[in-house]
């Protein structure tokens, strides 16, 4: 197997061609207490796995094969709990690496304050090669996010994020929302030798100018439509026609952004499935003229692209 075609999974690294159709941003336990007092007393392994495991044998029976599980560390990642529910439901599951700047730094570490992006990104480096704290679990990409004014520690993970990439092939998935924000990371990571196309903007659905998506994905930037859900699926459907008739399809990429167990409510709270997508998505897009290639592209063959761990220089 070629080290280029390599997807890292819980379960690891996998030939990108059997990851199929894949959710390229979903959660599957959310801690929001914040990185001062997160921690694994706070929940029972067992109880998430007997929750969340019904909601993955359902999308996998949908026709799902590979879930990208987006909550960074200080957010409640657990990767052997995504390993163990990996094993399980037959579905590859990918984890990540990476600190998220978003909501004011609630959710960073107090150290970030007084590292370089040198030290943060030797720390992401570090599980990439020794797995992630004390597993033999590997990240399949590094997970950032910014404030819309993204602030100087926000910049300061994205750089760290870039010289991760530069040194492991990781994919940067980064927290953004508004394209301004978009535009400001995907220049810095131009600036700083890693093209484009090793950045995903994620929740770019926010953004209201949909120019601001085809700039970014001219620029080769990964565009991420992640909020879908019964009430937007129109808005969705617009969106990607929008991307279809500015050519823009093969650099799209459409999750749910759903989940989750809530650490912290009772039995998790209210869990969003993970099949809309399959159920009212894509009966819209064929009704809106999406041929089965297309879709095959948005669902599958992109997020194969987009996770393949590979560095990608400017
Ligand atoms: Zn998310």
């Amino acid at each position: 197997m070629r080290q280029s075609q390599q997807v890292i999974t819980v379960t690891g690294a996998v030939s990108a061609t059997r990851l199929g159709i894949a959710l390229p941003h979903e959660h599957v336990m959310v801690d929001f207490i914040g990185a001062d007092r997160v921690s694994r007393s706070r929940y029972d392994a067992d109880e998430v796995y007997r929750a969340v495991l019904p909601y993955l044998q359902k999308v996998r029976q949908a026709g799902c094969r590979t879930l990208m599980e987006c909550t960074p560390a200080y957010l409640g990642r657990d990767p052997q709990l995504l390993q163990r529910l990996s094993r399980a439901s037959g579905l590859y599951i990918l984890t990540n690496t990476g600190w998220y700047g978003a909501a004011s730094d609630k959710y960073l570490p107090a150290k970030v304050h007084t590292l370089t992006a040198e030290q943060i990104a030797a720390e992401w480096i570090g599980e990439f090669e020794k797995g992630i704290e004390g597993t033999s679990i590997r990240p399949g990409f590094i997970k950032i996010g910014v404030d819309p004014e993204p602030s100087p520690v926000d910049m300061r993970l994205l750089e760290a994020a870039a010289i991760t990439h530069r040194k492991t092939g990781l994919t940067v998935a980064s927290h953004t929302g508004v394209g301004s924000a978009a535009r400001k990371q995907i220049e810095r990571l131009k600036e700083m030798g890693v093209n484009p196309s090793a950045f995903i903007w994620v929740h770019a659905q926010v953004e209201t100018d949909p120019q601001m998506h085809v700039w970014a994905a001219q620029q080769g930037a990964w565009v991420e439509f992640d909020g879908v859900s019964p009430q937007t699926v129109d808005q969705h459907v617009q969106l990607l026609v929008h991307m279809k008739r500015q050519g823009q399809l093969h650099r799209v990429l459409v999750s749910h952004d759903a989940g989750w167990y809530n650490v912290g409510e009772p039995g998790g709270g209210t869990f969003r499935e993970y099949t809309t997508l399959f159920s009212q998505m894509l009966p819209a897009l064929r009704k809106a003229g999406f041929t089965d290639g297309d879709t095959q592209q948005v669902t599958a063959t992109n997020p194969q692209r987009a996770f393949t761990v590979q560095v990608r220089l400017a």
